[in-house]
């Protein structure tokens, strides 16, 4: 099975906590063991999974990720002028795959899925897409 989600950014940046969301379509499904995919289909978005207990990780991921790829840059070539939010997006990737088991995301205790926007605020669709074993 497919949903899509769609998430309302409020930033240039914005990081936001997308696991609730997918556990429901998770227990909606039915499914007890396989592999659930998390896609972003933009270009200035990610999917991530990191800490979700402690909000400063993110601002620390945030903070370093600016500082590493500046939104100015001079020799920046794409005329849209968003540059930044495209390398960002390339690097951190714009999927995730995490296992299903016992009808639960097997995500380590502290682990969250995140959806990252870098060129926001925009309205983005999320593809949460569920794979069953197949016995
Ligand atoms: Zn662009």
């Amino acid at each position: 099975m497919k949903e899509i989600l769609r998430i309302r950014t409020t930033k240039r940046t914005s990081i936001v906590n997308i696991t609730p969301y997918i556990r429901e379509i998770l227990k909606r499904s039915g499914v007890r063991e396989g592999l659930c995919l998390v896609y972003v289909p933009h270009t200035t978005a990610s999917v991530f999974i990191n800490e979700g207990a402690d909000p400063d990780v993110l601002k620390d991921i945030v903070y370093t990720l600016e500082k590493l790829i500046p939104w100015e840059d001079p020799s920046y070539e794409h005329a849209e002028g968003n540059s930044a939010a495209h390398i960002k997006s390339a690097i951190i990737g714009n999927s995730r795959i995490v296992p299903i088991s016992e009808g639960n995301l097997l995500l380590g205790t502290w682990e969250s899925v995140f959806l990252a926007e870098f060129d926001g605020p925009r309205e983005r669709k999320v593809v949460v897409k569920i794979f069953p074993d197949v016995d």
